[in-house]
């Protein structure tokens, strides 16, 4: 059993058994992978708190011939990002970030980009005012590097470059199609105002460095969002939680807190 050790984030961590856990990471070297921490839950634990969703550490691992699971054996944490834990508006926001990346990237395909875009994306969460909005560009960011880039230069069903009438995004196509196309989905398309248009623009082109400057409010917001929820879930083939699904339903909060932390 060789030695491995990566960087990596956690994405997400279940209990395992009477007191282990099992965690899904993104590591800088190896990608999607995951990994079981033998008595994590105990007491005593040497893993600590070190294996919570979205801290960024060294992992020592063991990799077994012929088992996709490793074994983790040792953890050092860089940075534990521990304020996303603090606030619900954040948490709610770093999980949808994480659950994304799990959701759309292969195994064992390694992106050294897409971990510092998640790196990056977490760490501008923590100073972020808008946390819902922060996880849009991120996932804006993340469809593009995975493969998935929101189409929006021609139809993407026919191709056909000069498309008249008001914008219609088919979450199935991957971009915006021309109305033609948009009568023929199987589902519905989300109707896009210019604003929306040239917002979910700037996001796919802007420098990672700009992009976090962009802000989005009312209407762009609404349908930017409600494009990219649904393209989401398309790709990743489930629902997941939206980023502010805590603001939405303040009553009841801490069924919602307990949905996130076992979804983690
Ligand atoms: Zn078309």
């Amino acid at each position: 059993m060789p030695l491995v050790k990566a960087t990596a984030i956690i994405l997400q961590s279940r209990r395992w058994g009477d007191a282990d856990r099992i965690v899904t990471c993104y590591a800088k070297t190896l990608g999607k992978i995951r990994g079981v921490a033998r008595g994590a839950r105990r007491q005593k634990s040497r893993f600590g708190a070190a294996l919570e969703p979205f801290t960024v550490c060294r992992l020592d691992l063991f990799e077994k011939t012929g088992d996709s699971l490793f074994r983790i054996s040792h953890v050092d944490v860089v940075s534990s990002c521990h304020s996303l834990r603090e606030d619900l508006g954040l948490m709610a926001a770093a999980a949808r970030m994480v659950n994304v990346v799990a959701a759309v990237t292969p195994d064992g395909d390694p992106d050294p980009v897409l971990f510092e875009t998640l790196e990056q994306g977490l760490a501008s969460l923590c100073q972020s005012e808008d946390p819902a909005c922060t996880a849009l560009l991120f996932q804006i960011r993340l469809l593009g590097l995975t493969g998935f880039r929101p189409q929006t230069d021609h139809c993407a069903a026919c191709g056909k470059t000069r498309m008249a009438g008001a914008p219609q995004f088919s979450p199935l196509a991957g971009g915006l199609v021309c109305i033609p196309c948009a009568a023929r989905q199987h589902t519905r398309c989300v109707a896009l105002s210019q604003g929306s248009l040239a917002f979910l623009q700037q996001a796919i082109r802007l420098a990672p460095h700009l992009v976090t400057r962009l802000r989005a409010a009312g209407q762009v917001r609404e349908e930017v969002e409600a494009a990219i929820e649904r393209y989401v879930t398309v790709v990743s083939g489930r629902r997941l939680p939206p980023a502010d699904f805590l603001s939405r339903a303040p009553q009841r909060v801490q069924e919602a807190v307990s949905s996130v932390r076992g979804r983690l």
